[in-house]
């Protein structure tokens, strides 16, 4: 079994954050159990909840596609010549209706699936080629979120959360530090104890960001993570995902919402068929 190191303070630089964003960053560095775990609203007066952020170098390509095709072994083609550069930073709404290939695409950029034509890099790696520990150990820097929530029925949130970085290697003390900032942060350090069926399904979405995100990835996908959400939900889901682009998370999201797309102020892809054009820059 292969151990991370931990991050620490010192290694993460916040580099390119805004100075009162890194100090404010800092501070959270030193706060290890909330001082009143009952609360559960939103905590909105910080950037984000969680311990440090990646490093951004801004301009510099996370995503990189160029000419990529997806064809299933059915014969589906799912991605037709798909050029896409996404930076360091971005935050990106992929939007387009059911079966246009959105799902495809993101599945692509974790490794689930792989292409069928074109190139593809994540985070300098050609995803595409890489296999085993090589991708296991990719796959740690990209978060992912699910419309469905995958969360582990029989464990706790905080167990749910923690489980990754105990699966990578975390110590007992680097997880604890992490776990509570990172639940304060989605607003449920007071359900830490709850199991996922005793959740509605925005806290249970809710959950799975705070998984995806436990580790600090600087890339984060979402597919459809509001396709089972009321509005409201849906609002904090967006508001989440903003906040922790503010931290320096590349954050893609795909959505089939036309509301969502539209009271955005970033940029829009749009898959129709597989083809993929912009809607907004
Ligand atoms: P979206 O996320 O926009 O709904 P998908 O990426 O799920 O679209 O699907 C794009 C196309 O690829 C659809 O025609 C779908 O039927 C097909 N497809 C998706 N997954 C598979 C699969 N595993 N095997 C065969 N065809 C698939």
């Amino acid at each position: 079994m292969t151990f991370v190191l931990p991050r620490t303070a010192k290694q993460s630089q916040y580099t390119g954050l805004p100075e009162d964003v890194r100090a404010r960053l800092h501070e959270r560095l030193k706060m290890v159990v909330p001082a009143d775990p009952a609360e559960t609203r939103l905590d909105s007066s910080q950037p984000s909840g969680l311990p440090d952020g990646p490093e951004v170098q801004a301009g510099k390509a996370i995503v990189q596609m160029v000419n990529v095709d997806k064809t299933y072994p059915n014969g589906s083609k799912a991605l037709d010549r798909v050029s896409l550069t996404i930076n360091q930073g971005d935050f990106l709404f992929v939007t387009g209706p059911s079966g246009s290939g959105k799902s495809t695409l993101l599945k692509l950029l974790y490794g689930y699936e792989r292409p069928s034509d074109g190139e593809l890099l994540v985070d300098n790696e050609p995803i595409a080629s890489l296999k085993g520990n090589r991708l296991a150990m990719m796959r740690r820097r990209i978060g992912v979120v699910f419309q469905d929530y995958k969360l582990i029925p029989r464990r706790t949130v905080s167990e749910n959360v923690a489980f990754v970085l105990w699966a990578q290697g975390f110590t007992r003390k680097e997880i604890h530090r992490r776990l509570w900032p990172t639940l304060k942060m989605v607003g449920l350090q007071g359900k830490a104890q709850c199991f996922p069926d005793e959740l509605s399904g925005g806290e249970q979405q809710r959950v799975s960001i705070a998984r995806a995100v436990v580790n600090t990835p600087p890339l984060l996908l979402a597919d459809e993570p509001t396709g089972n959400l009321d509005v409201d939900n849906s609002m904090q889901v967006i508001k989440i995902l903003k906040k922790l682009n503010s931290i320096g998370i590349t954050v893609v999201v795909t959505t089939h919402d036309e509301h969502l797309v539209r009271m955005s102020n970033h940029p829009v892809v749009q898959l129709k068929h597989g083809r993929l054009r912009y809607l907004k820059r």
